[in-house]
């Protein structure tokens, strides 16, 4: 896996023979024959046309998560954000309803219970650990299961399989949003997930350089059965959900990656797995070690003690962890007295981070959402970087 993510061929060669791809950056591409321009604009030749709808260094981004996912296809976006309401505005349609748990990202949890329910979209809420009644909330109106691999602050773990099982049985694509374990050690096709969505904003591009989201299709979902899909023409490497993202949804909103960002992720792309492996063993220790501290009340870190996430994830389940201190107030003075770790949004940036989820992500929600959606007063999330273990832990002791 690490040699094809250093060694994917450009699409086409350089004119220059340019070790690392080019940042591409034009607009537009040039044609010599009405011709060569018909085929490429009705899509029988892929040559560019136009860097809204493709781009070379993109391409070539797409095509290194190809290699390493072994996805049937792969589009980039320009956020997380774009990624998921690109992927899910594909799928629905309106009167459709999308099976999805409230412990979601707090833009997701929005996207679906505001911006999709005026165009008539419903998302029903349910609880992903009850696979009885995640069933029980599909019918023939469900455009998509979405689920979050571990969820975040709540750090809850579905069982993927079974859902993957329900999904099959009633024809409907599992969307999972798998952020907070990279590819590169999550293979989420092994575990019956159709359309795995990615903020590579995070793991992918480490430094924290720039924002970016990948939509990456197994195949596995025909969509032949869909009220929204099921005219899509077939083709031979694409299902009907690929082609009509790719050549609709994607172009019509505009969310695409630039070449600058592609080519700042593929950099990070090269040692995404190397960093992650740091970060989750020094995550694990950490979170291990503050078990037995007396100023906190629970570490959350799922490869500590949850069977299904051992299961599916192996030894480390990412690296972030949460935990709960014994008041709000606590958890204030926690983050001011910080000295090493920053206090910052973002997840896996190559520096440790730290949040309190309740007042900033989650801060313009109301008590009762935020209640419903399970984030605490008293929890602080915290990403584990790249700097020693024993000073992240040295630093949380300091500031508890
Ligand atoms: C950050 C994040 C997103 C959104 O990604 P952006 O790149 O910020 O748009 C979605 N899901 C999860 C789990 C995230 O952590």
């Amino acid at each position: 896996m690490d040699t094809k993510i250093l060694s994917t061929p450009f699409p086409k060669k350089d004119p220059y023979g340019s070790l690392a791809m080019p940042v591409y950056h034009t607009a537009a591409y040039e044609f010599e024959t009405a011709h060569e321009m018909e085929d490429a604009f009705t899509g029988r030749t892929s040559e560019f046309v136009y860097s809204r709808i493709a781009n070379p260094t993109v391409t070539n981004y797409e095509n290194r998560v190809k290699a390493i996912t072994e996805a049937q296809n792969v589009l980039a976006f320009n956020s997380g954000m774009a990624a998921i309401s690109g992927a899910v505005i594909t799928l629905a349609w309106n009167g459709c309803n999308i099976v999805t748990s409230p412990h979601l990202f707090g833009n997701t949890y929005s996207f679906f219970a505001s911006t999709l329910k005026a165009f008539g979209v419903e998302a029903r809420f349910c609880d992903m650990t009850n696979v009885q009644e995640v069933e029980s909330k599909i019918d023939s109106n469900t455009c998509a299961i979405f689920l979050e691999i571990i969820t975040n602050p709540q750090m809850e773990v579905a069982d993927l399989k079974a859902i993957s099982e329900v999904c099959r049985k009633q024809n409907v694509p599992l969307i999972a949003d798998t952020t907070v374990i990279p590819f590169t050690h999550f293979r989420a096709k092994n575990f019956g997930v159709d359309i795995e969505i990615v903020s590579s904003t995070k793991y992918i591009s480490g430094g924290a350089t720039s924002l970016g989201g990948l939509v990456i299709d197994y195949g596995t979902w025909g969509g032949a059965t869909s009220q929204k899909l099921k005219d899509v023409p077939e083709a031979e490497n694409s299902t009907r959900f690929f082609t009509k993202i790719f050549r609709e949804i994607h172009r019509n909103l505009g969310a695409f990656m630039t070449p600058e960002t592609a080519y700042l992720q593929t950099i990070g792309l090269e040692t995404t797995s190397l960093r992650y492996e740091k970060e989750a063993k020094s995550c694990k220790k950490i979170a291990e070690k503050l078990q037995r501290h007396s100023e906190i009340v629970a570490v959350h870190y799922p490869a500590l003690n949850n069977k299904i996430a051992n299961e599916q994830f192996g030894e480390y389940s990412g690296a972030m962890f949460t935990f709960d201190v014994k008041t709000r107030e606590k958890a204030f003075e926690f983050i001011d007295r910080l000295k090493l770790i920053r206090r910052a949004t973002n997840l896996f940036d190559n520096k440790s981070l730290a949040i309190h989820p309740a007042s900033t992500i989650f801060g313009t929600f109301t008590d009762e959402m935020r209640k419903k959606m399970d984030v605490k007063d008293t929890t602080i999330r915290i990403s584990v970087g790249l700097e020693g273990e024993e000073d992240i832990y040295d630093d949380i002791v300091q500031a508890l």
